[in-house]
């Protein structure tokens, strides 16, 4: 029997539909979107349905989608973007528990004369809207803070910022490339915001920049890709159209999730998963229950590592730590350190995403593996603590 695929933060597999849809264009429909000729003239038509496909699931007009490689090159078009089309380095906010896409954005920029704000989560894992506020400054260039968090899995308070930031005159990026197809973006007040296809049941390699092309104020972002000016010059490089009509049917498919209530059917599984866990005892979650993504759970159990725990579940669920290999030492995330978890606490995180193919079985199945490598591993610590004395 597979592993439980628990890792739905990390990439989703492709929709059945969405392969469907995207492999003729692989094959006998290849063509440049830019090309004019009969075979050009296809590709790009197939290109401008995926574009309203995204577009309607953020609730924007088609032309304010610019496809990008991914959410990664989406951050850095947004933050770099907006910054580039500044003389003099300003000023930004964002959280201490953006993606590295962000973070490293940002440090980049300070690099070169930028002020930061990097707003601190409770440990609730959110920052407090009015906190963000009072950080404005005249020379603020951008406030970009995600809609989801990719370890943590809780939601940012992202429709009043953007809604806050809009009366104040400011630029609100945000980053959803974990709420597609859990949250419901539309009516999302921001001028950009960052999607993957491959967190949405999409293919891997596409993602897009939405822009706020309508009202006030003007979006100014400069290409970070120079070359045949395709997007409207924003994102030079030929289209990917088979990988762009994926992700159209993926958006299509997302917001039909929406209305088909997935987002609670997740929940139920979700819940009823940490429930059987909670049974070992000594069980802690890692950020609010309330705001979260519904198919979302970062926690600990007392007294396990983490990298142990998952090296011995390996066989049986697949899932991630909250931990990174930096040039082969386990750092603690700096997620987790920011909602003020010790090393410790952190390294022993365990993430757990659910998705639109786990079932009920599965979350039995998963919840007896956690149950019984858990116990062990309790059991073992006891027999080195014993041995100690
Ligand atoms: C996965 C992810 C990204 C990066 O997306 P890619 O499409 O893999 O480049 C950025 N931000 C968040 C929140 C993510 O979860």
């Amino acid at each position: 029997m597979r592993p439980v695929y628990l890792d739905h933060h990390a990439t989703t597999p492709c929709a059945p539909e969405v392969v469907d849809a995207l492999v003729p264009w692989l094959r006998e429909r290849f063509g440049n979107a830019a090309s004019t000729h009969a075979h050009g003239s296809l590709a790009a038509a197939a290109a401008d349905r995926a574009r309203e496909q995204v577009a309607a699931a953020v609730g924007r007009e088609a032309d304010e989608v610019v496809f990008t490689s991914g959410a990664t090159e989406a951050d850095n078009l947004a933050v770099l973007g907006v910054a580039a089309t500044h003389r003099v380095p300003g000023h930004l906010i964002s959280t201490a528990v953006e993606h590295s896409a962000i973070r490293a954005s940002l440090d980049h920029l300070e690099r070169e004369g930028w002020r930061i704000t990097r707003l601190q989560p409770g440990p609730d894992g959110r920052i407090v809207v009015d906190e963000a506020l009072r950080a404005l400054r005249p020379d603020t260039a951008l406030v970009s803070v995600m809609t989801a968090n990719h370890e943590l899995g809780t939601l940012q308070p992202v429709r009043e910022l953007a809604r806050a930031c809009r009366e104040r005159g400011a630029l609100f990026h945000t980053d959803a490339a974990q709420a597609l197809g859990k949250v419901d973006l539309r009516g999302l007040d921001a001028d950009l915001v960052s999607l993957s296809a491959h967190k949405a049941y999409g293919p891997q390699g596409i993602g897009a920049l939405v822009v706020r092309r309508r009202g006030r104020p003007r979006v100014a972002l400069q290409p970070r890709m120079l070359g045949g000016g395709q997007e409207r010059g924003l994102r030079s490089g030929t289209l990917p159209v088979a990988l762009v009509v994926g992700f159209g049917a993926a958006a299509r498919l997302a917001l039909r999730g929406l209305d088909e209530g997935e987002p609670a059917r997740l929940a139920a599984l979700r819940d009823d998963l940490l429930a059987r866990l909670r049974a070992l005892g000594g069980v802690h979650v890692h950020g609010t229950l309330t705001h979260r993504l519904p198919h979302s759970l970062n926690l600990r159990f007392d007294g396990v590592v983490a990298g142990e725990l998952l090296s011995r579940i390996r066989g049986e669920v697949s899932c991630s730590v909250g931990s990174a290999c930096a040039s082969g030492r386990v750092a603690p995330s700096p997620v987790l350190k920011a909602i003020g978890l010790t090393d410790e606490e952190a390294l022993g995180a365990v993430r757990l995403g659910l998705g639109r193919e786990t079932t009920a079985q599965d979350v039995e199945r998963a919840a007896a593996a956690f149950s019984h490598v858990v116990t062990e591993l309790r059991a073992a610590r006891v027999d080195r603590v014993a041995a100690l004395r």
